[in-house]
């Protein structure tokens, strides 16, 4: 993917290249946001449904193999992961626990459903979120749910396709087109997506530009 059609100029690629090659460590969790840390960094959130690819495009990110753990199961604690960047720090990155478990107890999703309202209400740090979806599925309406909390929050987001690497290039131009058909409607979307496989790669370049964009 050339940087002409992602809009990001070589500068802001390069720079972004730089800052995710320093230094980026795990700051701590927050399972309620009494436990927030201070909010002295700007902050850019990754949200998206368990298994969607979420710990494995964090890794890829940072050049990191095992910052963000990738066995999100239902029993594990729900939580905010918050992870420094760059020395001197320049962001922080938001782990967002993932949702729609199949299975998930109803106090589990109530427990996510306050925290990560809270978050999304209370922080002024957080400039941006990164929405990802799974290239084979598409937008569901267990995604919906996030998107409407970040309308209604007025935090800017961006969609980011996952696992582009699973689907041939017809359909993955398919939910290319249908999934930015969507982000266009919402309020808080931006207007353009980002595709990526970690798998492959694919869109990590990108996806480090718009974080550092995310800031800017
Ligand atoms: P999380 O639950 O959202 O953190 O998802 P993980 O990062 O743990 O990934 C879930 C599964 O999808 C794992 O088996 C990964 O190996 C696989 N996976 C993640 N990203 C990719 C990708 O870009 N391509 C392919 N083919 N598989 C991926």
């Amino acid at each position: 993917m050339s940087d002409r059609e992602t809009g990001f100029d070589d500068a802001l690629v390069e720079q972004a290249r730089r800052l995710f090659v320093g230094p980026v460590s795990f700051l701590k969790s927050a399972p309620a946001l009494n436990f927030l840390p201070d909010a002295e960094v700007p902050e850019v959130a990754f949200a998206g449904r368990s298994n969607v690819g979420k710990s494995s495009l964090l890794n890829a990110l940072t050049n990191r193999n095992t910052l963000a753990r990738t066995s999100n199961t239902p029993g594990r604690t729900q939580e905010l992961n918050f992870f420094d960047v760059g020395e001197p720090m320049r962001l922080r990155l938001v782990d967002m626990p993932g949702y729609g478990f199949a299975k998930a107890p109803k106090d589990m999703v109530r427990k996510w459903r306050f925290l990560v309202n809270d978050y999304l209400r209370g922080r002024q740090a957080l400039k941006r979120t990164l929405v990802l979806i799974d290239s084979r599925h598409g937008i569901k309406d267990v995604d919906r749910e996030i998107l409407k909390m970040l309308d209604d929050a007025a935090v800017s987001y961006r969609i980011v396709l996952t696992k582009a690497d699973k689907v041939k290039a017809s359909e993955l131009a398919e939910v290319q087109a249908r999934t930015a058909e969507e982000a266009r409607k919402r309020p808080a979307a931006h207007p353009e997506l980002l595709t990526t496989s970690s798998e492959k790669g694919m869109g990590i370049a990108e996806l480090r530009a718009a974080v550092l964009e995310a800031i800017g």
